[in-house]
């Protein structure tokens, strides 16, 4: 970019901070960070006087935020901890400083920027001298508003989440930065995408700045890919010490013939790790790196971009001395491969958003449900195979019925349906709960003992249905719990629970049901990974001999597809079959989801062999009367 304050006029500019006078020359965001920001003790590790000779990969975003600039929107793919935050602070501050405007940063949730305001922002204020007297902590506002504001001569700066659609609607603003973007809800209260409100909202102001960062997520359905997409789509890119070619530092893999290579030992710890030029194929060893970003420029696909501009770097490019160094990230690589491999997506997604900063590609092709079916097992229905540790059940709550799956989990994820059954009749009715419960408080014998179900999640999502669940589920809590699906790619399969309870007459319940959100997209994602393996052990998904041609049809009923809303693309599984049943997938989520609540994750943990939850007594008829057995 040009930055359009020459040598002189910088200097100029630098010297009149330093005699303590006002500004009256341009000074971009980079050389008034050099010169005036701080970073506070409690929210960085490396903190006190801010050099932008130890992030180069910073400046020119910087750059492009300031007003000799002529972008307007800067859009931001970064890796995770890697100095995201610090260059939303040094925007703002600077801005406060310099450039004074009214401003807004929104974040996904209300509560991030109450966190981010207090734990961060709060205290960089204090930290860096210049502010510190026009800014004044102020408290929120009266009246129940939930935005946060700071005031300061000139302008002020209100804080929000994605999800409060009415804060978009206030004033008009000079200066949006839009953090975190790819957690943000995509439609607002049904008032468009945030970027266009973002952009009704600035419209009108000369001179306005949109800063737009997130690490990525998921190929189709990342917000900050998209906005990428059109912006100038610049890579940090860094000259080999040898040969002097320039590249933008990734992976590579181990059939490339440049990227990060490693030695590993025979414990399979990595015991040296490089760097493969790409261009002349040397080593680079990582401590060629300091020099080489200090030397490191982005390089962009569409120069011409000049109004939106685009960077991308990830944690190869990381300062010396922080954790990422090279060989961590290919630990993480080996230990993130390892758990793909076993048919766990999650932690290798991470691994590409947060150090690669690239999106995952989603593995949601259907599988066949006939080859599915061909690979039961002859172990009997309602008895726990060998290796089964938890029983979980997840029950799908539909208008006329209950679909029920029991499923047992052991080590490594490895799972057996135990269990399918459907219960007729009306949910609003005592009736299909009281056969629900004769079910879930059965014994399953396995292994010469009798094995509990210790988790239940049923289904509350349908609101017709949704206080007859809650009433189920009020009784029997902790081993029932009423959950909710959230189609939201990257979610966990199990987030955190959130009390809402209201009787038949509406008013609240003291104490009331917990409400559990699951994230179905990426339990789908799971399942469908997993019903690929062929060889038992790690992730495998066993059915037994005797289930019918529907149950497998109902388990492959879904795809995963990219529709287009608005001109958006927007990931959604979508039922192939039409209206006819997909329960039996609903309820593996949902029993999945119920296994993990119940410890899954932790038996993986002890490594000591415990004996599994088992109660010695004989088995009692569990199976409930009127039922369909598959
Ligand atoms: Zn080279």
């Amino acid at each position: 970019m040009s930055k359009g304050s020459g040598k002189t006029s910088k200097d100029c500019a630098v010297d009149a901070f330093r005699g303590g006078l006002a500004l009256d020359l341009a000074l971009s965001y980079t050389d008034w960070a050099d010169e005036c920001f701080y970073l506070p003790r409690e929210s960085s590790s490396e903190y006190g006087r801010y050099r932008s000779a130890r992030t180069p990969f910073v400046r020119e975003i910087l750059d492009d935020l300031s007003p000799m600039s002529p972008a307007e929107t800067v859009v931001l793919i970064k890796p995770t901890q890697t100095a995201g935050t610090t260059i939303g602070l040094i925007f703002l501050c600077g801005m406060i400083d310099m450039y004074p405007g009214p401003a807004l940063m929104i974040m996904p949730t209300d509560s991030m920027a109450r966190s981010f305001s207090k734990k961060k922002l709060a205290p960089t204020i204090k930290a860096v001298p210049r502010l510190r007297s026009k800014v004044k902590e102020q408290k929120s506002r009266a009246g129940g508003n939930t935005i946060l504001q700071k005031d300061f001569p000139g302008g002020s700066l209100a804080l929000t989440g994605s999800n409060s659609g009415a804060s978009y609607r206030s004033e008009s603003i000079k200066y949006l930065v839009l953090d975190d973007f790819d957690g943000f809800e995509l439609d607002i209260d049904g008032e468009g995408s945030p970027e266009e409100l973002a952009d009704r909202r600035t419209g009108t102001f000369p001179g306005r700045k949109i800063y737009i960062n997130s690490t990525t997520t998921t190929k189709d359905a990342s917000n900050i890919e998209r906005a990428f997409d059109h912006s100038s789509q610049g890579y940090f890119h860094v000259p080999c010490p040898h040969c002097g070619g320039l590249q933008y530092l990734t992976w590579g893999g181990k059939d490339t013939d440049f990227g990060i290579k490693f030695e590993r030992n025979e414990a399979g710890e990595v015991v040296d790790c490089w760097y493969q030029c790409e261009h002349c194929h040397q080593r680079i060893d990582e401590h060629h790196k300091t020099a080489m970003c200090a030397a490191g420029v982005y390089v962009h696909r569409y120069p011409e971009r000049v109004k939106t501009r685009g960077f991308r770097y990830n944690a190869l490019v990381s300062p010396a001395g922080w954790v990422n160094s090279w060989a961590y990230i290919a630990k993480k690589f080996l230990e993130a491969a390892a758990e793909l491999k076993k048919g766990n997506p999650q932690k290798y997604q991470v691994w590409m958003n947060s150090f690669m900063s690239e999106p995952f590609e989603q593995v949601g092709d259907r599988p066949e449900w006939a080859t599915i079916k061909a690979r039961a097992e002859p172990y009997q229905a309602l008895t726990v195979p060998a290796g089964a540790m938890i029983l979980a059940a997840g029950v799908d709550v539909q208008h006329n019925r209950l679909a029920v799956s029991v499923w047992a989990y052991g080590r490594k994820e490895e799972s057996w349906l135990i269990y399918h059954i459907e219960i007729h009749g009306d949910p609003m009715h005592d009736d299909v709960w009281q056969q629900l419960d004769l079910l879930i408080s059965g014994t399953f014998p396995g292994g010469g003992v009798q094995h509990h179900i210790s988790s239940v999640g049923v289904d509350a999502g349908d609101g017709a249905t949704t206080q007859a669940v809650r009433n189920y589920c009020r009784t029997r809590a902790p081993k029932v719990f009423a959950l909710k699906g959230s189609s939201t790619p990257g979610r966990p399969v199990v987030g955190a629970p959130t009390k809402q309870d209201l009787t038949w007459n509406g008013e609240k319940i003291e104490d009331g049901v917990e409400m559990w959100p699951i994230g179905t997209d990426t339990a789908k994602v799971t399942i469908y990974t997993r019903m690929k393996i062929n060889d038992p052990g790690p992730g495998r998904i066993h059915t037994y001999v005797g289930l019918d041609d529907e149950y497998y049809k109902q388990l492959t009923a879904e795809k995963l597809v990219t529709r287009f809303v608005k001109g958006y693309p927007v990931r959604e599984w979508h039922n192939v079959r039409g209206s006819k049943r997909n329960e039996a997938l609903d309820c593996a989520v949902y029993a999945y989801a119920a296994a993990i609540r119940a410890g899954l994750p932790y038996l993986d943990l002890k490594s000591e062999l415990k004996p599994p939850p088992v109660v010695r007594r004989p088995a009692k008829n569990h199976a409930p009367a009127r039922r369909k057995r598959w």
